[in-house]
Parts: C-alpha cells; sequence; structure tokens
C-alpha cells in the first residue's frame, strides 16, 4: 500500500492498482457492508478494513490523499493506528493553501437499536464521547477526545483492536476474522489480555473511539460537531453517517477561517495533505 499527496479539495481516495487503477472514493455513498469491518464498493469493486487508516486519516487532520493498495484488504499491521501515524510523520505533512471544507452540523441527529446509542450534535470543532459496556474482563468504560487537540497520535492512535478467545473459532468460522492473532489484536481470556501488557488501561474504548473516527469519515468531509456514543459499532457508526447524508436540513457546508497572528482572517485556510508519498504494510 502507497499513500500520495492529492490536490485540495479531492478527499479521500482508494484507488486498485491491480484493477486499472479503479478508484473508490472514500464517503458513505460506497459503504458495502458492515460487520467486523467497514467495507467499500463502486461498481462491484471492494475495498475492505478501511475504518483504521480513514481513522489515522482524520484523527492527524489530512484532508486529501491517495491511496493505493494492489487487493482488496487494507493491512491490519498491529491492530492499532499508531503505524499510520508514524509513516504520516516520516513523510511528512503538508499545509495547502486552500479552506478547509466541513460538515457543520446544524441540529442533532441520532440512532438508537435496543440499548445502543449514537448522535450527532451541534457544536464547534470535533469532540466524541464513547462509552462501551462489554463482558468481562472489559466491563464498563468511557472516554472522550477533542480531535482540536492534537492528541489523537498518542492517545487513540495506538489502541488496538481486540476480540475474546471464546468468539474465535466462531468468527474464523463464520469468515468474518482472518489472521487475527497476539500480533495483531488483544486476545481477551477469562481472566484478561492473553497477550499484555495493555497500551492503557482504557485500551477497548479507545480502540472504539479509533474505529468510530474512522467511520465517521465516510461523511466525505471532517465533521463539525459533537458526537456521542453508547455500546455502537461499525453499523451504528455508518448508519449515522447514511442518515447524515440524507437529511441535507441537519448540516451545511462550512469553511474554516484561519487566524493570522494580528487576528485578522487569512485570506486561504489550511487543508494538509501527504508531502511525500508513504509506503506501509507488508
Ligand atoms: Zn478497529
Amino acid at each position: 500500500m502507497r499513500l500520495l499527496p492529492a490536490p485540495a479539495g479531492s478527499g479521500i481516495v482508494f484507488r486498485r492498482t491491480d484493477l486499472d487503477n479503479f478508484e473508490i472514493p472514500a464517503t458513505g455513498r460506497n459503504v458495502a457492508k458492515v460487520s467486523y469491518a467497514t467495507s467499500l464498493m463502486r461498481q462491484g469493486v471492494l475495498i475492505s478494513t478501511t475504518e483504521h487508516l480513514l481513522s489515522a486519516l482524520i484523527g492527524m487532520g489530512i484532508d486529501n490523499v491517495i491511496v493505493e493498495i494492489d487487493n482488496l484488504e487494507l493491512p491490519i499491521l498491529d491492530g492499532s493506528a499508531l503505524p499510520y501515524v508514524q509513516a504520516f510523520h516520516s513523510a511528512g505533512i503538508r499545509t495547502q493553501r486552500r479552506r478547509r471544507e466541513t460538515i457543520r452540523v446544524l441540529r442533532e441527529i441520532e440512532v438508537r437499536e435496543g440499548n445502543k446509542f449514537i448522535g450527532l450534535y451541534p457544536g464547534s470543532g470535533y469532540s466524541i464521547r464513547y462509552s462501551i459496556e462489554f463482558p468481562a474482563p472489559i466491563g464498563r468504560q468511557q472516554t472522550s477526545i477533542d480531535l482540536a487537540a492534537e492528541t489523537y497520535g498518542t492517545l487513540i492512535a495506538p489502541a488496538r483492536t481486540f476480540g475474546y478467545k471464546a468468539d474465535e473459532k466462531r468468527l474464523r468460522d463464520m469468515g468474518l476474522i482472518r489472521g487475527a492473532s497476539l500480533h495483531n489484536a488483544i486476545i481477551l481470556g477469562a481472566k484478561g489480555p492473553e497477550n499484555g501488557p495493555l497500551r492503557f488501561p482504557d485500551e477497548y474504548v479507545r480502540h472504539k473511539m479509533l474505529d468510530l473516527i474512522g467511520d465517521l469519515a465516510l461523511a466525505g468531509r471532517r465533521i463539525e460537531g459533537h458526537v456521542v456514543a453508547e455500546r455502537a459499532g461499525h453499523a451504528m457508526h455508518t448508519a449515522l453517517v447514511s442518515r447524515l447524508l440524507k437529511d441535507r436540513s441537519a448540516w451545511e457546508l462550512a469553511h474554516i477561517p484561519v487566524a493570522t497572528s494580528d487576528g485578522e482572517e487569512a485570506p486561504a485556510a489550511k487543508i494538509p495533505a501527504l508531502s511525500t508519498p508513504a509506503f506501509i504494510g507488508a
């Protein structure tokens, strides 16, 4: 997989180099099926497990990039978004001279299913509160982040995906997980992680936050508002995106002004993109 700089306004676009450079933009229109991971499909061409890379891009403030990949599945790496963030740092992030266009939330949108909930509310910046409740040994965890505070790389990106050892055989039989191992996921036994130590005491909820940020990237532009998620998952995350995109009265396209040192608004704002290609994965 290779990431390339892209012109301002182009967004995040996947390119299948094994299929004549067929392009699939990362937008809600192209969401395919969602179970244990999020996939995109356009004209029958699939890209699967997009959430960790998209999360890293949004978390690090990268709006425009071309993602070249020569097969349908993004690399799982260590199960977190940290290797992506490190690759962005080594490639460099360039500021583009154009205002960043955001989806500014004007009124609330909520999706509820049983005791699962996700809601999007007006607010400045982009902040998220996530709470989970899983069987032991996880239990209840809650965390919040303000993405404008530039703490994504240290507080969210390193959090790894996780699974219960008891579910492993069933999931593998159903074809829902491939190659989950002690190197790319936290494997949970009855007493706790079998391949500890954890990177954070609440690594599980941080990873759910990571997934959410990646799935909401499918809105197509950075969100300006506040998100609350309780016991949600990929299906709830992407349901919120489709609800948002359908309800044109709930948001407007806004342009983020950038203040200069003397307090005047700059003539053009900043949209970061990679400055050189980044190579990622096996
Ligand atoms: Zn994940």
